[in-house]
């Protein structure tokens, strides 16, 4: 196993990898398969809210001698100067039977599903004629998202690539932002955490997230909430970046990794192995994911203070995540 072969060099790890259980476009063995075929020994494929593709792309890996590592990025959120800015969080090594991931994993799908009618009806405002159903019949069975939406407005001739419809329609801050149901950044982590898992925060600069990803706030998730790492080399940072997020990363004693955040044809210039990570950093991150199970999460107090049973009391996380959903008609009405 790879985890035992820390000291080995030249071995290509690529930790951030989506197929078309989510909004990649490979199916999870096409993703495996091109994985060895572009040179790596290991990939984990972190679809978005959604472990889906783990048993496809273990069964590959195990067929063709590449080494799957089951991760998800999960949705979360930072509030920023009042309004909710989405953060991505990697899990690694998470326990799929956890029933309170789980729960917050179905809750943050439904979510999505919720916002794209929302979507769907501000683009035909803004006079783009568009249906539901037809986003809905490319995100397949797999887990819908804006890239769908982007995707469907291509087909309709809108625009050339997803790029431009996230950057003329779609982007956070663009002319149609409607909030969904997400964790605040510290509740995914935790949530990761008390799966038995290792939480590393996905391009955590990128597309202008430093203005709430501040090194005092990255600093307050490695030190109170028990963030494993940081994706420093990604390709939606640049070199300047890259370098301070590493400098940080070295000041708070957390991990940096590197990968391709890899989408099949869905993201243009995103090639597996377009970054990696050192098997120094990969074999750490394995010894910490499934040491602190079932505990961290609960000390962190998180979900009501330590201690508490599992299932017991309110359901905590659908409470937490009202704030999302009091923003959103907030939004709406304002938005009139
Ligand atoms: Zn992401
Ligand atoms: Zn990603």
């Amino acid at each position: 196993m790879s985890a035992a072969r820390s000291s080995l060099w030249g071995v290509r790890i690529d930790l951030h990898t989506h197929s078309a259980v989510s909004d990649g476009t490979d199916a999870p063995a096409e993703l495996v398969a091109a994985a060895g075929r572009a040179g790596l020994e290991v990939v984990a494929l972190t679809d978005h809210d959604t472990w889906d593709g783990w048993d496809e792309a273990q069964r590959a890996g195990e067929r063709l001698g590449v080494e799957v590592w089951p991760g998800l990025e999960l949705s979360a959120h930072e509030l920023f100067a009042g309004e909710q800015r989405a953060v991505h969080v990697l899990g690694y090594g998470v326990d799929p039977s956890d029933r309170e991931l789980g729960g917050l994993l179905e809750r943050v799908r439904q979510g999505r599903r919720q916002r794209i009618p929302k979507m769907v009806a501000g683009l035909n405002r803004l006079g783009l004629e568009l249906t539901v159903e037809e986003v809905m019949a490319l995100a397949g069975t797999g887990v819908v998202g804006r890239p769908h939406l982007a995707d469907a407005m291509i087909a309709r001739g809108y625009v050339a690539h997803r790029e431009e419809a996230f950057d003329r329609w779609l982007r956070d801050d663009g002319p149609l932002v409607v909030h969904r149901l997400t964790p605040s950044t510290e509740q995914a982590v935790a949530a990761i955490r008390a799966a038995g898992g290792a939480a590393v925060l996905a391009h955590p600069w990128g597309r202008g997230a430093a203005r709430w990803l501040t090194p005092n706030r990255i600093e307050q998730l490695a030190r109170d909430h028990g963030l494993a790492g940081l994706e420093a080399d990604h390709l939606n940072h640049d070199v300047a970046q890259r370098a301070a997020l590493r400098r940080l990363a070295e000041r708070l004693g957390l991990l940096v990794t590197g990968s391709s955040d890899y989408h099949g044809t869905g993201k243009r210039n995103f090639p597996l192995g377009a970054h990696t990570t050192a098997p120094e950093v990969y074999a750490e991150l394995r010894c910490r994911a499934g040491s602190h199970r079932r505990t961290v999460g609960r000390a962190a107090g998180v979900y009501g203070g330590p201690g508490r049973p599992r299932g017991t009391g309110p359901d905590d996380d659908t409470r937490l995540m009202t704030q999302g959903e009091t923003d959103e008609s907030d939004r709406d009405r304002r938005r009139g």
